[in-house]
């Protein structure tokens, strides 16, 4: 196969693109991807002062290195979970990729914050995964306000996406459906969020992170087996080889005619924010979700 650009032998071949890249080819149209996804939602601008939050994944660490070298202003921020050898190992490739290409790093250590995830496992009788994720967001969104970050940008791919709206749309959740999307704008006590590889699949963004060098944190994370989502990727990654393209067109679609639908629905029923008690962050509680949790782990166990 050659390379549809310049004709020299092609190493990734897409068909949902129709097309086949050599290394340099390839490289090119990732960042020619990702420009068109900021570009066509606006997510942010050259004036913009950016927080990548960092998981040691290859999303996440390809993301900053791209935006990096594309000029924007970039800095890491990563959240240490606590949990013995995974976590030691993804901040140590966060660490050692930051220090490599010079991109600034905030760390937040749950242990120091008094909620290391394995004891939020233990105490906490709720899926770990989704009071994990929450953990993960309250910490991200105070570290870019704190530090006056105007946007904060997570390495979210389409199959993460596609996989994500298509299980909203299984259970029409109409809060989920009417902030889905690469750009969500900054609210009362809520930074800028973005997802500027939501046109690249896992599949393109593993290619971009190999022929970059990335030297990424493998391991999965041993409380995630994520069966849902690996079960409608599946689907998905099936749908797509039938019908090249279908996945970025169904995704298209909803932003330009799904979401604006949803969001009128729940702005209308929208309910009353206020600052947490403890911490500050928006909540429609008296005190928010993060610190109910460290307040119940402060308590010796019943
Ligand atoms: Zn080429
Ligand atoms: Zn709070």
């Amino acid at each position: 196969m050659k390379c549809t650009r310049c004709k020299s032998t092609a190493v990734v071949a897409l068909p949902s693109h129709h097309a086949g890249f050599c290394p340099d080819c390839f490289l090119q149209f990732f960042s020619r991807q990702v420009e068109r996804g900021i570009h066509s939602q606006q997510l942010f601008t050259n004036g913009d002062r950016i927080l990548v939050a960092l998981s040691g994944g290859k999303d996440s660490l390809a993301l900053a290195l791209e935006l990096k070298l594309q000029g924007y202003d970039v800095s890491g921020l990563h959240v240490d979970l606590a949990i013995p050898i995974s976590s030691v190992s993804a901040r140590a490739a966060v660490e050692a990729f930051c220090g490599q290409h010079g991109i600034p790093l905030l760390v937040r250590d749950m242990a120091a914050e008094g909620l290391p995830i394995p004891l939020v496992k233990k105490r906490v009788k709720r899926p770990i995964c989704s009071v994990c994720g929450k953990i993960k967001r309250h910490f991200f969104n105070r570290a870019a306000l704190e530090h006056g970050f105007t946007v904060l940008a997570t390495g979210h791919n389409l199959d993460d996406e596609v996989a994500r709206l298509f299980s909203n749309v299984l259970r029409w959740d109409v809060a989920y459906l009417s902030d889905q999307g690469p750009g969500l704008p900054a609210e009362t006590g809520f930074a800028r969020k973005v997802k500027p590889l939501w046109r690249l699949s896992e599949f393109e963004t593993a290619n971009y992170a190999f022929l970059r060098g990335i030297e990424h944190h493998i391991a999965p994370c041993p409380y995630s087996p994520g069966a849902t989502f690996t079960a409608y990727k599946g689907l998905w990654t099936d749908l797509e080889a039938r019908m090249p393209g279908r996945k970025l067109d169904f995704y298209q679609g909803f932003l330009k005619n799904g979401r604006p639908i949803f969001n009128r629905v729940e702005e209308e029923s929208g309910e009353r924010l206020a600052p947490c008690r403890s911490c500050g962050c928006p909540t429609s509680a008296e005190t928010c979700g993060v610190c109910r949790i460290k307040d119940m782990l402060a308590q010796p166990e019943a």
